[in-house]
């Protein structure tokens, strides 16, 4: 299996040595941990460093790019240069209160121009803001390079726009009721899907004591068998099709 979207840095450090014990002894296959801002970049990296399937994307999310520190594009060079890694999660989000849009349109753009300069794929966070996301991807310099529209809940229409431009579109646990997930399985061909967890804190309720490589492991399996349903597929062949598609962005990391 592999989960193109969740934080691992958000379970708690106590917590991390069991996890990580039990997922590299799991049928997880690969995981694209995101970070979300500079001060979860070495997190993101020990957790990738201890957890061989684990491959890191660094970034600054839409959510957090008020008071960034002034040398955080640089920053971000530095830590792209030291290992294999995406580029993540960036995007925009209309949606959040007390976040300037033209700051997160300015991380956005920033974020892109780097992606594509070192060739290595990315992770797309998009609430509320399709046309300015399409109208900047269309500017961007992609040349073929594939990227993630992570947590996918646009429209039919969106999701061709994207996938013409490389786009491939990631389904959590909380996108979509069936009805609207088949008819976008019916017209987009499966290349173009994957599979997350969108694991954070917020995943796990606080205040009880929860397994969390077993929640981890449930959520997952779940959102394949609700996949793997929508395209009327088997669970092994649905595998296999998600497997290739790791395969493809793992050579743009
Ligand atoms: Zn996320």
């Amino acid at each position: 299996m592999f989960d193109a979207h969740a934080h691992l840095q958000d379970i708690p450090q106590e917590k991390l040595p069991d996890f990580i014990e039990r997922i590299a002894a799991s049928p997880v296959k690969r995981i694209f941990c995101n970070a979300t801002l500079p001060a979860d970049w070495g997190t993101v990296a020990s957790i990738a460093a201890e957890l061989r399937i684990c491959t890191p994307f660094f970034g600054v999310h839409p959510w957090f790019v008020e008071g960034l520190p002034d040398d955080w594009e640089h920053a971000l060079e530095h830590q792209m240069a030291k290992k294999k890694c995406g580029i993540g999660e960036i995007g925009l989000d209309r949606a959040r209160g007390g976040v300037s849009f033209e700051k997160q349109t300015y991380a956005f753009v920033r974020q892109l121009d780097l992606a594509c300069m070192a060739r290595k794929t990315f992770s797309l966070h998009c609430v509320g803001a399709w046309p300015q996301l399409l109208a900047i991807l269309k500017k961007a310099d992609l040349n073929g390079l594939p990227f993630i529209l992570h947590g996918f809940n646009g429209s039919v229409e969106n999701a061709k726009e994207l996938v013409k431009l490389g786009g491939l579109l990631s389904i959590g646990p909380r996108n979509m009721d069936p009805g609207k997930l088949d008819a976008l399985c019916s017209q987009i061909p499966i290349e173009h899907f994957l599979v997350e967890t969108d694991f954070s804190k917020s995943s796990v309720s606080t205040g009880v004591d929860v397994d969390i490589a077993e929640f981890y492991l449930k959520t997952l399996d779940a959102c394949y068998q609700k996949l793997a349903k929508a395209f009327r597929m088997g669970l092994a062949e649905f595998s296999n099709a998600i497997q290739d598609n790791e395969q493809y962005l793992m050579g743009y990391v």
